[in-house]
């Protein structure tokens, strides 16, 4: 492992070397400062924000132990395989070891050995777990997950509310509580129930720029699945949908065509499930069709995408849910389906069950529905739900892409509304759009609705036309479907303001409304990916299943991405590479530069000359036995770029003999001339005069690169 490092070194220092990360991202380093200073710490940050860095990193730093508490004992087996990957001393406590091999985990806790010890709140609060604690120094407990300690949120778990004996028992030791969850009401009682003693809180922007957001129309759903996934092959993603039944077929129908997919639900037995889990982590099966019950544990960074086959019940869950999509910060696609049906079915559920709060439940569903309707920019809605306002629009979904068009639409309000009125509110959608076209359908007939005021009255806009305004109208609140009345339509909260106080409306033309996908989606939302890449994460997951681990925990799609980008072909220069840390730069840093130099190879083979390439010919040749003079030769270069290459190569960390290729003697003479007139800014021209031209650029540039 990693040599231990001094106390001079500052967070940074660790970033890079235990991470490869150049840079904190905003409120990391604060959050890690305050963390140092002893002060209890409350972190609110999106799913992939990076949260972990923000404890593992006063871990390494603080002299002592640092307890992480988390909910997903599944998970930490993974969470402990990635940081043995960074080179940081870490163990999971759980009831699935042996004694043995507990007591073990004990002795190097004490011993100091170990930097970060995962448990589950179950195993923390035992009696024989506290004495333990008592003899180890520590530095820090970390809760994650931290939202399960409210009864508000979803995710409740009731041994979280025991975590205050944390506190009374070790009051000097700091906490940090970390959670993605945004709702107010969880944050304030995470402090509280923590017993926290005067906690610095830090709130980040929950605005996910990576997630494009896009909404389409929920017909022919899995045509338009079929055709988006046809745009991104080889790529994991997962795909909600409200029923388990439709998971099934889904996934079946997916296969049926050539996909690697798969499905997941409550019902399946357990092995089965955590079979599936693992084969998705694992890039065994890239397209899970899932449930809800998909999804909490999943820390897989490299999902690429999210599709929403219904639409949520709300924002929280839809948010959560597409939060899975690209952890890693590489671009990802959220897409969701919404059609009318999934609401009603919604609607009839929550009238069926009834609940307690069922006013809420529906004013919840109500705010996703016009998320889904939005001719506004959604991500601006999306946060302004979360009390976060987004000054600008974001650039990344589809209204801002692609913007409506409105028009006035406050007559065919009226008409819809006065039509709604004269038939005493006791019509459903079809037949009232029936009416307003003046249709002899025998149910209008029937009804004597051919005899009102308003009969007729929209003749001149086509019935699916209809449809879409009253759908809009529905969603901003003109007019109001009776669910409780076989969907008749009535009065919404604004039907009085449009009808008798000038309220204006503006529509959308049902030909500006989100088109289903045919085309190929726009590069904006695709990620700069060429067949280095593909080469690349083939490597990774070759890696991966040598070591038993998901290929993410190797390295990171935007890891592989910055490779593929700056194509090192040095040690070094795979160093500059973001997330290339020490430890995998000693376990992964060769097989990636062999494939990298590979694939550069055959580029010049092929008659290209990418970046980098110049060097790596030199470099063949040099390994041929070649002299600088001969090389020169051959390459139809002069000596001293050849010399300048076998410099750099040299100082990138291959394996070159400067001092063989230059004769003692000559190489004093040239040291002496170089002492003498100096070489300003690396220019050798005034050596060379000094010399009168006695050798040549290629051994003065050697020996100034011994310097
Ligand atoms: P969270 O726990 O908040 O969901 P993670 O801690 O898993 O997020 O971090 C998400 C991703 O961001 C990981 O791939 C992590 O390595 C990466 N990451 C974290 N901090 C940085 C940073 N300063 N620079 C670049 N990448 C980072
Ligand atoms: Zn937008």
């Amino acid at each position: 492992m990693i040599v231990p490092t001094s106390n001079t070194q500052q967070p940074t220092d660790y970033l890079k070397r235990y991470y490869g990360y150049d840079r904190f991202r905003p409120m990391q380093e604060a959050i890690i400062q305050s963390i140092l200073s002893g002060r209890d710490t409350v972190v609110l940050m999106p799913t992939g924000g990076g949260k972990s860095v923000c404890f593992q990193i006063p871990a390494l730093m603080l002299p002592g132990l640092t307890v992480v508490v988390s909910p997903l004992i599944a998970l930490m087996k993974d969470q402990v395989g990635a940081l043995h990957m960074n080179g940081i001393q870490a163990a999971f406590y759980n009831s699935t070891q042996t004694s043995k091999e507990q007591r073990g985990i004990e002795t190097d806790c004490i011993s100091g050995k170990l930097k970060l010890l995962y448990v589950s709140p179950e195993k923390l609060l035992t009696e024989s777990f506290f004495q333990f604690l008592s003899l180890v120094n520590l530095s820090l407990f970390a809760i994650d997950e931290a939202h399960c300690i409210s009864s508000w949120g979803h995710d409740f778990r009731p041994e979280y509310t025991q975590l205050h004996v944390l506190k009374e028992q070790f009051p000097t030791v700091p906490t940090i509580a970390l959670t993605a969850t945004a709702d107010k009401l969880t944050r304030q009682d995470i402090a509280t129930r923590l017993g926290m003693n005067d906690p610095a809180i830090f709130v980040d922007s929950f605005n996910r720029k990576n997630l494009s957001l896009q909404v389409l129309p929920g017909q022919n759903r899995i045509q338009q699945i079929i055709r988006l996934l046809q745009q991104k092959p080889d790529t994991s993603g997962i795909i909600y949908c409200l029923s388990r039944k439709s998971t099934e077929s889904l996934a079946a129908k997916l296969q049926e065509k050539g996909f690697s997919a798969a499905f997941y639900h409550a019902k399946m037995d357990p092995e089965d499930r955590s079979k599936t889990q693992e084969a998705f982590l694992r890039d065994d099966v890239r397209i899970m069709c899932a449930t809800i019950a998909f999804g909490m544990g999943i820390d897989k960074s490299n999902v690429r995408w999210v599709i929403h086959y219904n639409m949520p019940k709300n924002i929280e869950s839809f948010y959560q849910e597409i939060g899975r999509a690209g952890r890693d910060g590489a671009a990802a696609q959220t897409v969701l389906f919404y059609s009318f049906a999934d609401v009603a079915t919604y609607k009839d559920m929550l009238a069926e069950n009834n609940p307690a709060n069922l006013g809420l439940q529906l004013a919840k569903l109500e705010r996703m529905q016009q998320y889904a309707d939005a001719h506004t920019c959604r991500r601006q809605i999306l946060l302004s739900y979360f009390s976060e306002e987004l000054p600008d629009p974001c650039g990344n979904c589809d209204v801002c892409r692609d913007p409506r068009v409105t028009f006035d639409g406050t007559v065919l309000a009226q008409k819809a509304l006065s039509a709604i009125i004269r038939t005493g509110e006791r019509v459903p959608m079809n037949l009232l759009i029936d009416i307003l076209r003046g249709s002899r359908s025998q149910q209008v007939l029937q009804g004597g609705y051919d005899q009102i005021k308003t009969y007729g009255a929209g003749r001149d806009i086509r019935f699916e036309d209809w449809r879409s305004y009253i759908h809009q109208l529905i969603n901003i609140g003109v007019i109001e479907i009776a669910y409780e009345q076989h969907y008749a339509l009535r009065r919404g909260i604004l039907a009085d303001q449009v009808l008798y106080k000038g309220r204006k409306i503006d529509l959308v033309r049902p030909d500006d409304a989100p088109k289903p996908v045919v085309e190929k989606s726009r590069a904006k939302t695709e990620t700069q990916r060429d067949d280095l890449f593909e080469r690349l994460r083939v490597l990774r997951k070759q890696l991966a299943d040598e070591q038993n681990v998901p290929a993410y925990v190797i390295f990171t799609d935007t890891t592989l991405e910055d490779m593929a980008r700056q194509r090192p072909t040095t040690p070094d220069a795979l160093r500059n590479v973001s997330g290339v840390g020490e430890r995998k730069q000693q376990l992964f840093g060769k097989r990636f530069l062999e494939e990298i130099v590979g694939y550069v190879r055959g580029r010049v083979e092929a008659g290209q000359k990418p970046k980098g390439s110049t060097q790596l010919i030199t470099l063949d040749l040099y390994n041929n036995g070649l002299t600088v003079e001969e090389i020169a030769a051959e390459r139809q270069l002069t000596t001293g770029s050849v010399a300048g290459h076998l410099v750099q190569l040299a100082k990138s960390g291959y394996d070159i003999d400067l001092i063989s290729l230059i004769d003692p003697f000559e190489r004093r003479e040239i040291e002496k001339a170089i002492a003498a007139v100096g070489m300003e800014e690396g220019r050798l021209k005034p050596v060379f005069d000094y010399l009168e031209g006695r050798y040549d650029y290629g051994k003065l540039t050697l020996v100034a690169g011994l310097l």
